[in-house]
């Protein structure tokens, strides 16, 4: 909504992203694979900014460098809904296979996995067939669950995003991460639940939680909870 970015790049933390946002009560930090995201309430000065990049830079770039996964031949992808791996092929080019429930990336044994340029090809991907089979799961999930809890949505898109798993507007509109489909069943229909009791409930006040309790056989707060051990990642 009424959010500001800026960037640029600090000499020790490198680059360094800041949004300013009328909605943030507070600083938050994040370190994500391109930068760190430092978000701003309006009031705050950049002075605030530079004295919480100080204070937790350190840690934040540490968890930057685990945040983007390097690919090699021991990469792979083990969750219940998607799984690929990487395999050595003598000679040709690289293409991607499906074998039964895997995807399989065969690339040449002589590959450069330091080389940056083909560390981002690699990544995209694999995104692009995370893309794909959101596109195919998502749609008909939602609307199964939709259908069962008798909460209507309006339109639905699937987003590469990063920050949330899933949000869901006042005109009903769901949106949902592609990163959905690296979690366990239960905690993708959690996500979905809790997005449709927002059709319903916009804030997370008492009698959101009621709902989605409900729907969740009295689970939501565990599965919750679960859910912040995953990363919105490859
Ligand atoms: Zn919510």
């Amino acid at each position: 909504m009424s959010a500001k970015k800026s960037s640029f790049n600090h000499p020790k933390f490198g680059q360094i992203v800041i949004v300013r946002n009328a909605r943030a009560r507070r600083i938050i930090l994040r370190a994500r694979p391109d930068a760190i995201y430092i978000t701003l309430p309006i009031a705050a000065g950049r002075q605030q900014a530079m004295d919480a990049l100080q204070k937790y830079g350190e840690k934040l770039q540490q968890q930057r460098t685990n945040i983007t996964r390097h690919i090699d031949f021991n990469y792979s992808i083990d969750a219940p809904l998607f799984k690929l791996r990487l395999k050595a092929i003598e000679s040709g080019r690289f293409y991607m296979k499906r074998e039964g429930e895997e995807f399989i990336l065969l690339c040449p044994t002589e590959t450069d996995f330091y080389d940056s340029s083909r560390q981002q090809w690699l990544q995209k991907s694999i995104k692009n067939r995370l893309r794909a089979c959101a596109g195919e799961y998502l749609p008909a999930r939602l609307q199964r669950l939709s259908a069962d809890s008798q909460l209507k949505f309006g339109k639905l898109s699937i987003r590469d995003s990063h920050s949330r798993w899933g949000s869901c507007n006042s005109r009903g509109d769901i949106s949902l991460s592609i990163y959905l489909m690296l979690l366990p069943q239960e905690l993708i229909d959690y996500v979905l639940l809790h997005e449709l009791c927002h059709t319903k409930e916009m804030n997370h006040g008492e009698r959101f939680w009621q709902l989605l309790e409900k729907l969740t056989n009295g689970q939501a707060k565990e599965l919750r909870s679960r859910l912040k051990g995953y990363r919105t990642d490859i």
